[in-house]
């Protein structure tokens, strides 16, 4: 950390770290002091994803928050988007306690503003100022929090949802739908969406077990292979998987092929934005949407990487959809934030309203590939970055975030993870032997220059 740098508590996705090592109770008691003290608001809510350790730092962040004055609304078990809602919808802030797609042996806790976001780096650093400077509010014992239990939030969730795509035209097409939960906190709200919905539904691990056994968190083709090979039996129009809070959404086609988040995205975009929309994606997606959003006469904007930066992006330019690479997808109608269930119920409509099925969906789309990889690094980002400005000198590159140099019409992204000593490498090409080569020669590059 350089001189002057105040220390940061949130990161890129909130407070992540381990139960009993670095995310004590004791650390998460006072950070619930912190948030109830800088909001000094009347009532907060809070939910968890399925992790073994949920109920554990709940019970502390929850502590603290009631210790401050603050009234204390317990949801239970929620997909992340779910709090979300109840937060937009009873405009309240709230605190989800879930670690998204890392393994079990993890856990974070996340604030969401009253209008359902991600809480602005700005409020997160007033949070983090009072735990530093230990400023709680401590009021009198007549004046402390108490704990409510509000059991609606996931029914008020799924029926929203419901209420923003066409259900009749979903219900007639009878679909036959495989889902798996990877036993996270979508267990129970994306199949009672489903059946909803009027789809045949089989479930596979939708049991709320916080060791995550059945397949780790990550929605990534090699933890998904129960789902995939479910799908091949021919049995299935689709098949959906989240990670472990469900603000993502992946998809399977009818003939048991993963398709890439980068496309659904791109399908969704190709469906629903409409002649002079505003779509907004960062820079570490393909080109596919920017393609498709020239069809539709949509504008598209990019930014830097992040879920929270896209979000606050839409809600200034009123956009009507947005999203990430890896199957979050936006759709502000509902809410401006990434929803998974809501991503789910987008595809069955519109392989409802065309009839079609989603590979041959997918098949309409501008063909890109987008070749990813996580790289371990052994020098800080700021180091290594200096070496590769000299092997890339005289290329064509975009600094907007980490670094994007272009080749002809293909591309590639790398950039420093938030919360990991690694990078991050976004690949694109029109096939994928281009986008693999491209992958290949920076990561080699990369990996020289750490000698
Ligand atoms: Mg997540």
């Amino acid at each position: 950390m350089k001189a002057g740098q105040k220390k940061r508590l949130f990161g890129t996705n909130g407070i992540r770290g381990t139960p009993n090592v670095d995310l004590t109770p004791n650390f998460a008691m006072e950070i619930g002091q912190s948030i109830g003290s800088y909001f000094h608001t009347g009532r907060i809510a809070i939910a968890t994803d399925t992790r073994l350790t949920g109920a554990m730092i709940q019970a502390a962040v929850g502590s603290g928050i009631m210790s401050t004055g603050t009234e204390l609304v317990s949801l239970g078990i929620l997909p992340t988007p779910g709090l979300q809602f109840y937060c937009r919808t009873h405009s309240i802030f709230g605190v989800m306690i879930t670690a998204s797609h890392n393994p079990p042996q993890f856990n974070g806790i996340k604030c969401i503003d009253k209008d359902g976001t991600e809480l602005s780096e700005e409020n997160e650093i007033g949070v983090e100022e009072v735990y530093f400077s230990r400023k709680f509010t401590v009021p009198d014992w007549s004046k402390c929090g108490t704990l409510r239990q509000d059991n609606s939030a996931d029914s008020a969730y799924v029926s929203a949802i419901i209420g923003r795509v066409d259900a009749s035209a979903i219900s007639r097409s009878n679909f036959r739908v495989a889902f798996d939960a990877g036993n996270g906190a979508s267990y129970q709200t994306t199949p009672a969406m489903l059946s909803d919905l009027g789809a045949q539904v089989v479930s596979l691990n939708c049991n709320a077990d916080g060791r995550f056994t059945s397949r780790e968190s990550e929605p990534k083709p090699e933890n998904l292979a129960s789902l995939l090979e479910l799908v091949k039996s021919g049995q299935f129009d689709l098949g959906i998987a989240h990670d472990g809070d469900a603000d993502r959404a992946v998809f399977i086609d009818e003939k048991g092929k993963f398709i890439d988040g980068d496309k659904t995205l791109s399908l969704i975009v190709s469906h629903t934005a409409r002649k002079g929309d505003t779509v907004v994606t960062p820079i570490s997606s393909s080109d596919c949407i920017s393609e498709v959003c020239d069809r539709v006469g949509a504008r598209l904007i990019r930014t830097k990487v992040g879920a929270p930066i896209v979000s606050r992006k839409m809600i200034e330019l009123k956009a009507r959809i947005g999203g990430e690479e890896n199957g979050g997808v936006i759709y502000s109608e509902h809410q401006v934030c990434r929803d998974g269930a809501m991503t789910a119920a987008l595809v069955l409509q519109l392989m409802a309203k065309t009839g079609s099925s989603i590979s041959n969906l997918i098949g309409e789309l501008p063909k890109y590939t987008l070749t990813k990889r996580a790289v371990h690094i052994t020098k800080p980002w700021s180091e290594l970055l200096l070496s590769l400005e000299d092997e890339i000198s005289g290329k064509d590159v975009d600094r907007m975030d980490g670094i994007k140099i272009k080749e002809g019409k293909n591309w590639v992204l790398i950039r420093p993870s938030g919360t990991e000593p690694i990078v991050r490498l976004y690949a694109q090409g029109k096939e994928e032997k281009q986008s693999k080569e491209l992958a290949d020669r920076y990561q080699n590059m990369l990996e020289k220059l750490m000698k």
